[in-house]
This record gives structure tokens, sequence and C-alpha cells, in this order.
């Protein structure tokens, strides 16, 4: 099932750089990660080494400009080792493509560079308390004043933001236009009344940091604005459309993490004096999981694909991408935990991380409702 005839040798030699890694260096530590909530300093370390943190930067700051599909395969695989590494290598990218997208010169040439190496890792703000499906609501507020903004308010739910060297924050400079009036910032951490909020408790990917972000009259130079001013949202969505594929990539790599182990599993449990996998219950349950994780790769490849060949949106694919993938990641874990039966349920056995991680993917970059609006409205057109 893995012999996909149409990646590239280059493609091929990613994919299996980082499954070489993700097995032997990462997958022994995820548990550790999960239980401990440790940041995965060494194992994105590792990524960075092998130059997977820049696949996505080009060529002239440093990065591998691999495309979206050979940044997909890698974070499938690196997902399916750790998917909190993973959340933290795909907002590498998140963080880093508002830069690539809208950057100038100078932008592109202080960030890039170091983001492709990994010296530094970035982060995306946009959510905030009372903002997050409706991100076009947002209250943070940004007043020009000569060559400066002084930013106050509070953002929430930032990936990475407590690690990150550069966060690109959106913020509003104009409430009453909404999507309009939203301007992209970059910011550096220890900027004067820039501060972390603290590091959310979660459900899943307990070594991948979510906090907040305050600003209080902070000074954020207007050079290190991304863009122009109300062109943020643009900016965010565009981001979005291209990171979408990724996280269903995560998704997949998750999905496929459960298939194996309810595999293995089904293999050597032995219950009415034979292998649970002879029962025909199971054998369907296996065989429905498959074809679930199989599918939802193929269309994870094929939004990927159409962001590689620059088709003008691929907004539809995207959202379907990140949304199948990420059910079928969700429902393919559940039912792993339910071949392992009573083991599933234990810290003893990895596929109760894997469907506590599996639910983020539901979630972040836009909740599968949003995705589905997304669809919806590709499909409909204006009413
Ligand atoms: C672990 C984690 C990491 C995150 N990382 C980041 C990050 O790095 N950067 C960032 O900016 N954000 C991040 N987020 C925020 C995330 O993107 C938001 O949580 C998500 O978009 C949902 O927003 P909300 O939580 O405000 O839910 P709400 O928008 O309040 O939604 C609540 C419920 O209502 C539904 N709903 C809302 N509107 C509609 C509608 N029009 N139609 C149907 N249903 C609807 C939603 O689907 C959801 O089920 C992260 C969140 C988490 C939990």
């Amino acid at each position: 099932m893995n012999q996909l005839y149409y990646l590239t040798d280059d493609q091929r030699a990613i994919r299996d750089l980082a499954r070489e890694i993700a097995r032997e260096r990462i997958a022994p530590l995820a548990a550790h990660v999960d239980e401990t909530g440790e940041y995965p300093h060494e194992q994105l370390k590792l990524l960075a080494q092998q130059g997977l943190m820049g696949l996505h930067v080009p060529e002239a700051y440093g990065g591998a400009a691999a495309g979206s599909l050979a940044f997909c395969l890698a974070a499938e695989e690196v997902a399916w080792a750790c998917a909190a590494t993973a959340t933290i290598f795909l907002v590498q990218n998140l963080g880093g493509y508002p830069i690539v997208f809208a950057g100038t010169e100078a932008q592109k040439r202080r960030y890039l560079p170091r983001i492709a190496s990994g010296e530094i890792t970035a982060a995306f703000s946009l959510s905030e308390s009372g903002s997050g499906s409706d991100a076009a609501g947002m209250q943070c507020a940004a007043v020009r004043k000569g060559d400066r903004y002084v930013v106050n308010g509070s953002k929430m739910w930032v990936t990475n933001g407590s690690h990150a060297g550069v966060i690109t924050v959106f913020v509003t400079t104009n409430r009453s236009q909404r999507a309009k009036g939203v301007t992209a910032l970059l910011i550096e951490p220890g900027l004067k009344g820039f501060s972390v909020g603290k590091n959310e408790r979660k459900l899943g990917i307990h070594g991948s940091p979510t906090v907040a972000l305050h600003f209080s009259d902070c000074e954020i130079p207007v050079e290190n604005r991304l863009g122009e001013e109300g062109e943020g949202f643009k900016i965010a969505m565009r981001t979005l459309e291209h990171s979408r594929p990724t996280i269903g990539a995560q998704a997949v790599g998750i999905g496929q993490a459960a298939l194996d182990a309810a595999t293995a599993y089904a293999k050597e449990r032995r219950a009415f004096e034979q292998p649970i996998a002879a029962f025909q219950g199971i054998q369907f349950m296996l065989a429905d999981m498959a074809m679930a994780v199989h599918g939802s790769r193929l269309v994870v490849h094929h939004a990927a694909s159409l962001i590689d060949h620059g088709v003008p949106s691929a907004a539809m694919e995207s959202s379907i991408a990140k949304c199948m993938a990420s059910d079928t990641a969700m429902k393919v874990a559940t039912d792993a935990v339910q071949i392992l039966g009573g083991y599933g349920y234990t810290r003893e056995f990895p596929v109760e991380r894997y469907m506590r991680d599996a639910k983020i993917t539901q979630i972040y970059e836009g909740t599968n409702q949003i995705q589905r609006l997304v669809i919806a409205q590709q499909l409909l057109g204006k009413l």
C-alpha cells in the first residue's frame, strides 16, 4: 500500500529519511514525551540536522523548496512516531509560510534561513479566547504611532508560542472592518510589554506547548508588519489553505500508527484458542481501518499536489484532506483501542495516546465543522 508510484525520487528520499529518523529516534521517546509533557528539543534537532525543517523554505533562503507533497510525506512519518513532535514540526511550516508569502526581502533574509536550519522555531497566532472559528472577530488591537504599532490585548492557543524565535501575530487595526481590518506583525520574544501565558494542560500532544500571548502597550516597529495594513486575514487564509493538508498528513500518520498497532496485536492476542485476527469481525474492522487510512492519504497527497502545481485555489481539496483524514484518524484510533480490548484502555499500549492525539486534528487549523463550511461554500457558491 505504500507503493506510491507517483512520488518522485526526491520525494521518496525525503519520506525515507523522515521515516528512518521517526522510527529509530523519535518513536522510542514518544511515550515519555506524552507522560511528562517535555518539549522534544532533541527530536526537533534531529529533524533540523537532516534539513527537514526547511522543506517549505525557498532555496534562496537556505531551504529545500521541496514542496507541499514532500512536506506531507515527512509529516506523516513524524506523526506516526510522535504526534506532539509532529505538531511543532508542522507549525514550523505554518509560522514560516506567512513570511514566504508576504515577507519583504529584509524579513525573509532575517527569518527564513534560521527557520530552514532549525536555529529558530516559528509560531502562528490567529486565535483568541473569544474568537477561534470566527477569527475575524479578534480583539487584540494595534494602533499605529509614527513608526511603531502599539499592541494591546491577548492571543490564545499559540502552539510553540513559548519557544518560537519568531511569531506571526494577527491583530486588528480596525475592528469595525473585521477581516479587512486584520494586520499581521512579526514579533520576537523579549519585546517590552510582551509576555507568554501559561501552558495549557491538554488531552493529548503533551510535548507541544500551547500558550497565550499577552501584549500591554507593546511597541512593534512598522518594519515588522507583514504585507500591508488590513492584509493580514488574506495572509492567514492563504497560509491555512497551504497548511491544512499537512494536518491531514499528521492525521494519516496517527491513523497508520493505530492500524499498525492493532494489526500486530490481533495476530498475537488469543481468545477462544485462536488469534483474534482469525475472527472475521476483527478482520473486517482492520480492513475498514486500512481503507480509510489509505483513502485519506491519497486525498492528502492530491491536495498537496494541487498546491505544488500552483492551481489558483485548492481551498476545497485542502479542507477535504484535513477533514477526511482527521475524522479517519479519530475513528481508526478508537477502533484500535477496541481491538486491544482492556489493554487498549491502558498506558501499557500506545493506542490510547493515538486516540487522544487524533482528537486535536479535528479541532485545530479550523474545526471540522468549519472545513465542512468551506467545502459547502465551494460547492454551492454564493447563495
Ligand atoms: C492544542 C491546540 C493548538 C492550537 N494551536 C493554534 C495555533 O498555533 N495558532 C492559532 O491561531 N490557533 C491555534 N489553536 C486554536 C484552534 O484553531 C481553535 O481552537 C479552533 O479554531 C476552534 O476555535 P474555538 O476553540 O474558539 O472554538 P469555537 O469557534 O468557539 O467553536 C466551538 C464549536 O462551535 C462550532 N462552530 C463555530 N462556528 C460554527 C459555524 N459557523 N458552523 C458550525 N459550527 C460552528 C465549532 O466547530 C466548535 O465545535 C489551537 C487549539 C488547540 C486546542
